[in-house]
């Protein structure tokens, strides 16, 4: 992952000013989509606080001892809940708060980190409610969840609530590549899921990969009126789609690939999805033109709105293999 100062810049350097000022909050609930940085965030702020040597700026060296223990997670002053099997328990809201009345075991400021604060059980919630109420000398909470509408709305009001912003599309395709995942499959799969974890979860799904070569050849033949466009559907795209999902997703696909037909026409090939079909592309758009694209496009998301209404969809297939030919051939 990249560095959470890179990741989320406006963020680090606000915290590290607040650190220095001595103006954290009491209780922070940091919200946003997966791969946002939530806990490298919670953890460097920590480390903000405890470092030896911090920079000018206030930020960790990311070095020293304290450092050190707290990316480890054996910091003494540092104590990290994550969810048990499917829930954080009341237990171990009470083995925190036991934790914390051993007061200054080494220094009088303590911090705890919950992941996933969504997953407590009202028992937990109730817990730590109380704690949030009366804070015992010099702590600090940090409260992580992707999904903030399912936490009581008493905790919430006690947090101040900060929302990590959605990463790029481009540092979507940074973060895949640096998971080793090949630039042309990464480019797709940032563009097609907008979410870190879920393009990361895609790219290891080789029925996916199979489709979205299927996918092509179809695109391929449906554009020179080849008839054969009409088996694929059959033998090429309907046997990989078990559900609704996956049928959504390959129009998702779909649309992305005409768009990017469009692009290449325009020539903003840096905007491309499918980078690695370039070549074919920009062959593509010159032979059929920008109108006939657009037309294309309409016709495809006309698709979507047929399987919202849950028309059969092989028949949604069919149907667009046929409206497509014939805006090509025309
Ligand atoms: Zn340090």
């Amino acid at each position: 992952m990249e560095a959470i100062t890179q990741l989320q810049a406006n963020l680090t350097q606000h915290f590290a000013k607040l650190v220095k000022q001595d103006h954290l909050a009491h209780a922070y609930l940091l919200t946003g989509p997966s791969g946002t940085g939530k806990k490298e965030l919670a953890v460097w702020i920590s480390q903000a606080i405890y470092c030896r040597q911090k920079d000018e700026q206030g930020y960790p060296c990311q070095t020293c001892i304290e450092c050190r223990r707290i990316s480890e997670n054996s910091h003494p002053d540092v104590v990290r809940i994550a969810p048990e099997g499917q829930s954080i328990k009341v237990d171990q809201i009470r083995f925190l708060k036991s934790e914390f009345s051993k007061s200054g075991l080494e220094s009088l400021r303590k911090i705890f980190i919950i992941e996933d604060a969504e997953k407590m059980t009202t028992g937990a919630a109730n817990s730590l409610l109380k704690f949030l109420e009366e804070p015992s000398g010099l702590v600090n909470a940090f409260l992580l969840s992707e999904s903030p509408q399912l936490i009581l709305p008493t905790i919430i009001s006690r947090c101040q609530t900060v929302e990590l912003a959605a990463l790029s599309t481009k540092q979507i395709v940074k973060e895949l590549v640096d998971a080793q995942v090949t630039p042309g499959k990464a480019s797709l799969l940032a563009h097609l899921c907008g979410d870190y974890e879920q393009a990361l979860a895609l790219s290891q799904d080789q029925k996916f990969e199979k489709l979205v070569e299927n996918l092509w050849e179809w695109y391929n033949l449906t554009l020179r009126g080849d008839l054969r466009a009409f088996v694929d559907v059959q033998v090429k795209l309907m046997p990989y789609l078990e559900n609704k999902a996956e049928q959504e997703r390959l129009l998702q696909v779909l649309v992305l690939l005409i768009r990017d037909t469009m692009l290449t026409y325009y020539q903003r090939q840096d905007e491309l999805a499918f980078k690695m079909y370039l070549p074919q592309l920009q062959d593509i758009a010159a032979h059929i033109g920008g109108p006939r694209i657009v037309k294309a496009l309409e016709i495809s998301l006309k698709s979507w709105q047929k399987l919202a209404v849950n028309v059969n969809f092989q028949n949604i297939l069919e149907e667009l293999t046929l409206n497509l030919s014939e805006c090509f051939g025309r």
